[in-house]
């Protein structure tokens, strides 16, 4: 049987129950967030033996020393990035492409930038088999962000550094929100930025761990 056929979702009832228990309860309340994690199939973005895994409350390993993002995490960045459907958004750290899948439902346009070319040719398999049609991949250090595309009404970087690369703010559009995680290697926090009037209003949102930003406004390999 075809995985990505949407009818006998075996899975459909694990997702809303995701929703409820993991990220409803835990406050997150943009109906737009939650119906978009009730929708994309996060099952199709890990490997066949943890399928199983996919809808629990933690990350879970893709290859190349990487991770999925826990699904409350990824619907809490969702939500600071505050989509109503028009935005260009960029992602850094396209990875299983999971949390694409669900910008993509929320935005006019995903661009979409990760260094390891293996994660990403699988990324776009998962992404393209799905029929999303607003998604530009490319492989690159996306700590440059992507200028020729620029300005972004929203930014999200799934991956830690230790600060945010000045390029992703110069790529930000007046009134535009970037989040990130920003700490050290071991423990970072959540830090959503806000441009407005030209200047950078920043706020630190929740501690968590992330995989290392690896690139040249980012840590060393
Ligand atoms: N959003 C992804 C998270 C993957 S983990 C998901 O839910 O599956 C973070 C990803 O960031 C990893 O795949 C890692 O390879 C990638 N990454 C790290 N540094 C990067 C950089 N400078 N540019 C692009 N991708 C980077």
């Amino acid at each position: 049987m075809n995985p990505y056929l949407p009818d006998r979702d075996i899975y459909r009832r694990a997702r809303e129950r995701m929703v409820a228990q993991q990220i409803a309860a835990r406050g997150i309340t943009d109906q737009r967030v939650l119906e978009a994690m009730r929708k994309v199939p996060r099952h199709l973005f890990v490997e066949e033996a943890l399928r199983d895994q996919a809808y629990a409350d933690y990350p879970l390993p893709i290859g190349e020393g990487q991770t999925i993002s826990q699904p409350y995490i990824v619907a809490l960045m969702t939500e600071a990035l505050e989509l109503k459907g028009e935005e260009k958004v960029l992602e850094v750290g396209t990875g299983s492409g999971y949390q694409t899948a669900i910008l993509a439902e929320l935005a006019r346009w995903v661009y979409s930038i990760e260094r390891h070319s293996r994660l990403l040719e699988r990324a776009r398999r998962v992404l393209e088999a799905l029929g999303y049609r607003n998604i530009f991949l490319r492989v690159g250090d996306g700590t440059k962000g992507w200028p020729e595309a620029a300005p972004f009404e929203a930014i999200i970087v799934t991956a830690a550094g230790p600060k945010v690369p000045e390029p992703l703010l110069e790529q930000l559009a007046e009134g535009g929100r970037l989040v990130m995680p920003v700490g050290d290697e071991y423990s970072q926090y959540l830090v959503k930025v806000v441009k407005r009037g030209g200047t950078f209003h920043r706020q630190v949102l929740e501690p968590v761990r992330f995989v290392k930003l690896v690139g040249e406004y980012g840590f060393a390999e």
